[in-house]
């Protein structure tokens, strides 16, 4: 057993993370407001981690010097994006404490072996992911069982916020579409009757102890997270137990340290299906910062630090908005206007989160905001408010 990296005020302790973007940069925050210090590994210069940790490597992330480097100056490393590449996981610890490790990241960032993982765990999750097939060629793609179609196809690695993914009817459609992604080894899922989308937030400590946030409702617009809704609103007692339960399964199946996050589909007749697990902190658990005890951030550095885990306890409803490039254009414009934040701000309960980004693009996620309030109607009216302002 290692001792818990303390934040110590002389010489302060060093967290290191891989990758540069808003999750590394909001992770940055919590543990500095803890007292360590922060370098970010990240090849892209004014990124948004970069303009808040004490220290960045200018690399790519599989730079050995880079993280050689990295891991000296370190007392733990984490990452705050999925698709950092394993191998530097791994060789980042043989050198100095990583969580989550190679192995768990690996599982996350490949969705057959994500898929087998959820298969083989089911016994004790109590919850199995979607009908699928590995598609890796042609022949795969006629031997497609009725009863998979209509699907989506989705590439094995790499996909995010939808992106890599194809919605296909028939084999003919399957075939085109794996064509256009150049024949990459793709999965094919069935297309499932969804009546909503939830995501829990979990969190592990070397030690084994575990937490388990509130589960949150998820709406998405274009394949992005569009709102988050803690308590959601469609969300039954029994449905939330379910999750929560199969969440805290699978964190423990894994032998997993540090944040996870599982996006499950709830399905028109009220099963329970798993979808992906994020191996960091998630977009839909930003509501954390301003609604539970403990941030998903905070809890990422206790966890990658050895200290006891955070108290996940929500002390307010909330509901977060995802603050798009897109509304920095207005209907038919081509050129950018800064939004009404004042407006936004003048809500009862607006805690706006901007993430240093200066390039509004449309689909980039530049921000967000999060309304609390004493009653989740409240947040609600606010959240439709702030729409009314910003689209
Ligand atoms: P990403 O890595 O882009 O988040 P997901 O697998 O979560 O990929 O898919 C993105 C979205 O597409 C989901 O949130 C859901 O709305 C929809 N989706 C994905 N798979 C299915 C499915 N099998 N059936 C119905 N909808 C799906
Ligand atoms: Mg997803």
């Amino acid at each position: 057993q290692y001792p818990p990296i303390l934040p110590a005020a002389k010489k302060a302790a060093w967290l290191g993370v891989m990758g540069g973007g808003q999750l590394g940069r909001m992770f940055a925050q919590a543990a500095q407001a803890m007292g360590y210090k922060v370098v970010v590994l990240e090849p892209s210069r004014d990124c948004p981690a970069g303009q808040v940790a004490e220290r960045m490597i200018d690399a790519g992330y599989s730079e050995g010097a880079a993280l050689a480097e990295l891991a000296a100056q370190c007392k733990a490393v984490t990452t705050e994006f999925e698709n950092v590449p394993a191998d530097s996981m791994e060789y980042l610890g043989t050198r100095t404490f990583v969580a989550p490790n190679a192995h768990c990241v690996s599982i996350a960032q490949d969705r057959i072996a994500e898929k087998r993982f959820f298969v083989e765990s089911a016994p004790l999750s109590g919850v199995m992911p979607a009908p699928h097939k590995v598609i890796a060629s042609n022949d795969d793609i006629d031997a497609i069982e009725d009863q998979l179609l209509p699907g989506i196809l989705k590439t094995v690695r790499m996909g995010y916020d939808g992106k890599g993914q194809v919605r296909v009817r028939t084999r003919d459609d399957v075939r085109a579409a794996f064509a256009e992604m150049g024949q990459v080894t793709c999965l094919l899922e069935k297309m499932l009757p969804l009546a909503y989308e939830v995501s829990v937030l979990t969190a592990r400590g070397a030690d084994g102890s575990s937490v388990v946030y509130p589960i949150a409702e998820n709406v998405h617009r274009d394949g992005i997270l569009f709102t988050t809704t803690v308590p959601g609103p469609n969300v039954s007692a029994e449905c939330a137990q379910k999750a929560q339960d199969a969440a805290r399964a699978i964190v423990q199946q894994l032998g997993y340290v540090g944040v996870l996050c599982i996006e499950f589909f709830v399905l028109t007749d009220g099963s329970l299906v798993v979808n992906e697990m994020a191996p960091r902190p998630h977009n839909s658990g930003h509501y954390t910062i301003d609604a539970c005890v403990t941030s998903q951030f905070a809890q990422q550095v206790r966890a990658m630090a050895r200290l006891p885990l955070g108290d996940v306890r929500q002390h307010s409803p909330a509901v977060m908005l995802n603050i798009l490039g897109d509304v920095w254009f207005e209907e038919g414009a081509d050129k950018p206007r800064e939004p009404a934040w004042d407006l936004v701000l003048a809500l009862p309960g607006a805690n706006l989160h901007l993430y240093g980004k200066d390039d509004p693009r449309r689909g980039r996620k530049m921000g967000h905001v999060t309304f609390v309030a004493p009653t989740l109607a409240e947040a609600q009216a606010q959240l439709n408010a702030a729409c009314a302002i910003l689209h």
